[in-house]
């Protein structure tokens, strides 16, 4: 079920090399929209079965992140991980559900360029409505 030939592409196109570990890392990230932590991703690889160590894991995302591939959000003291698209992008980040949707135009205020902007999603702004 893992789509390796993609991954294998991901990571040459981020010129790091490709592993196994950095092959699950990328897999359990692509099931996800929001951004999650080591320790989740630790427990996912675990429930499928996976024999792959906390700091294996930590050291993967650390190398991805460093190469670009996966982008880093820090929510109440943790790190969190996305792996977005490869457009160059900015983040626009809700602050209650931590959703994190990729801006690709750029927004340029009062001359500065943004990277990260806060603010509450729509489902966040309307919670009676479903999300
Ligand atoms: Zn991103
Ligand atoms: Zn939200």
């Amino acid at each position: 079920m893992i789509d390796l030939a993609r991954w294998d592409r991901m990571l040459e196109e981020a010129g790091i090399r490709t592993t196994r570990h950095r092959l699950l890392v990328l897999d359990v990230l692509a099931c996800h929209r929001q951004p999650i932590s080591a320790q989740q991703i630790h427990a996912e690889l675990h429930e499928r079965g996976a024999r792959i160590g906390l700091t294996t894991v930590y050291r993967a995302l650390t190398s991805m992140a460093a190469a670009g591939l996966v982008h880093t959000f820090t929510r109440t003291e943790e790190t969190v991980y996305r792996l977005c698209g490869p457009a160059k992008h900015h983040h626009l980040i809700c602050r209650v559900c931590g959703l994190v949707i990729e801006r690709v135009e750029e927004d340029v205020m009062a001359g500065f360029r943004a990277e990260e902007v806060y603010g509450t999603c729509a489902a966040c702004a309307s919670p009676e409505i479903t999300p």
